[in-house]
């Protein structure tokens, strides 16, 4: 459907007049809606296994995790706090104020504009949804083209759940995308990459309407073997599913890369390969469960990155291709080339670069030399190497020990820094994303104090 003929400059009226009208602010109306989503996500759950399936070939189990479960979790917490965080939140003035009071008063943005992305493609239009709907937002959310499925389902079921005069969604690519820039909204919450980040931001500033921007990169693990042997077994297990596991390398928290000693390279390879076939058998190939590349235009975007005779050449497990199934073999390099693409920019699909170092020291360096990753992970027991992290790199999170579980707890901001992202959201932070918190102070009117009033004079400097 084209902008013209979904009507947009009706539509957004719409939506203004609705959030105008006060509709969204009553707690009654962000409870019903935020009822109905549930309802929604709920009768239809097997329709979103479909549609994830029909977009990413993603099993319902890994369809459950990442789209039907985080959203119920994050729809029963947004119920049971919405009141609490609501209500205006009491704070202190200093005694020259008195008699006052003061309290900070969380009123909506008002219109916003929700651009998702297609890796989860519906929890990622969803989750800001709930943070939009819990503040009293009016919303219009653009799935992603590239899961059609996926985002021609919300926009089938949304308006049979929600209330379509402050909820609506638009299809669509990037014209679809940049016809919406040109309207003026209150706030665009954005997902996608680094390079239609800055699209996003520059539009924004014509408006100064304010954005969160969850962007991507490229995210390390430093890999310290200073473990027992136990524990390096788990450790390179988790690092498998941080790549393969979250929909084949095509997550933003996803491993991008490793970080280790090179000492320990040939047994990192052997306990990564032991991963891959304990997850997918010996023929990877054959394996229906390993998520599949979104499209051609990603298949061959990843195609490019091992073409390069350098890169191939560092192939030391997978490189397998069949271009007619969009097929990539989970694949593990050896220290290919800094400098060629595979090193300097997302990857975002199943290949896993080791970089080998002298000493696990040499990783911070490696890490704060380059752009802000959105996670960096590092699994280490050692204190001092774990201070060397925190308090020498920049990320938009820090997970020691293990991949993406900061991404699914509600009480830790999500977000990144630098290239990686701007604002962050989950759990109440979603709520404040769309939410200005209105300063209020109250005063009477005793106390009228002659020295705050000119004429001025030396007294009245020195009072
Ligand atoms: P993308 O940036 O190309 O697209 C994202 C959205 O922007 C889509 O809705 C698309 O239609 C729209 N769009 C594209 N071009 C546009 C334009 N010119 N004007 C307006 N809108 C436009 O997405 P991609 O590169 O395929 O997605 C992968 C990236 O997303 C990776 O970098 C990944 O790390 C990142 N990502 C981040 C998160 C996060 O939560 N931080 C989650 C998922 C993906």
């Amino acid at each position: 459907m084209t902008v013209a003929e979904f009507g947009l400059g009706e539509r957004l009226g719409e939506l203004r007049r609705t959030f105008q009208s006060g509709t969204t602010r009553s707690l009654a109306w962000r409870k019903a809606q935020l009822q109905a989503l549930l309802n929604l996500v709920r009768d239809n759950e097997e329709q979103i296994f479909q549609v994830v399936h029909e977009d990413l070939g993603k099993h319902p189990v890994e369809a459950f995790r990442d789209e039907v479960g985080v959203i119920l979790k994050s729809l029963t917490l947004n119920l049971n706090c919405l009141e609490k965080w609501a209500s205006p939140k009491k704070s202190p003035l200093p005694l020259a104020f008195f008699p006052a009071t003061a309290e900070l008063l969380p009123e909506p943005l008002g219109v916003v504009l929700i651009f998702s992305c297609w890796n989860f493609p519906i929890s990622l239009a969803l989750e800001p949804l709930i943070g939009a709907i819990s503040a009293g937002n009016a919303a219009l959310i653009k799935p992603s083209e590239m899961a059609p499925a996926c985002s021609s389902f919300l926009a089938r079921v949304i308006p049979r759940y929600l209330d379509n005069k402050a909820i609506k969604v638009i299809e669509g690519g990037p014209e679809t995308g940049a016809k919406l820039l040109e309207e003026k909204w209150d706030k665009i919450f954005f997902t996608g990459s680094p390079r239609v980040g800055r699209i996003i931001m520059s539009a924004a500033a014509k408006h100064l309407t304010p954005v969160t921007l969850e962007l991507g990169g490229k995210c390390p693990v430093i890999l310290d073997t200073r473990l027992s042997s136990s524990e390096l077994e788990v450790a390179i297990k988790r690092i498998a599913w941080g790549k393969w596991g979250l929909c084949n390398g095509q997550s933003c928290v996803g491993v991008d890369y490793i970080l280790v000693e090179e000492k320990f390279a040939p047994t990192l390879i052997d306990l990564l390969k032991k991963s891959i076939d304990q997850f997918y058998g010996r023929k990877a190939k054959d394996f229906k469960d390993l998520t599949r590349i979104v499209n051609r235009h990603h298949f061959e975007r990843l195609h490019n990155l091992i073409k390069d005779p350098a890169v191939s050449d560092s192939i030391v497990h997978g490189g397998q291709v069949d271009k007619e199934r969009m097929f990539i073999e989970p694949t593990i390099l050896l220290d290919p080339p800094l400098e060629a693409e595979i090193m300097t920019e997302e990857i975002f699909g199943p290949f896993l670069p080791i970089i080998t170092l002298k000493n696990i020291e040499e990783s911070i360096e490696f890490v704060s030399s380059r752009p802000k990753p959105l996670v960096l992970y590092a699994f280490t027991k050692d204190e001092t190497l774990k201070r060397l992290v925190l308090s020498r790199t920049s990320s938009g999170s820090v997970t020691f020990n293990d991949i993406a579980v900061q991404f699914m707890s509600d009480d830790l901001p999500f977000g990144g820094i630098g290239q990686s992202g701007l604002g962050k959201y989950h759990g109440k932070f979603s709520f404040e994303a769309f939410t200005h918190e209105k300063a209020v102070l109250r005063r009477n009117f005793i106390f009228d104090l002659e020295s705050r009033y000119p004429p001025w004079s030396d007294f009245k400097l020195n009072f």
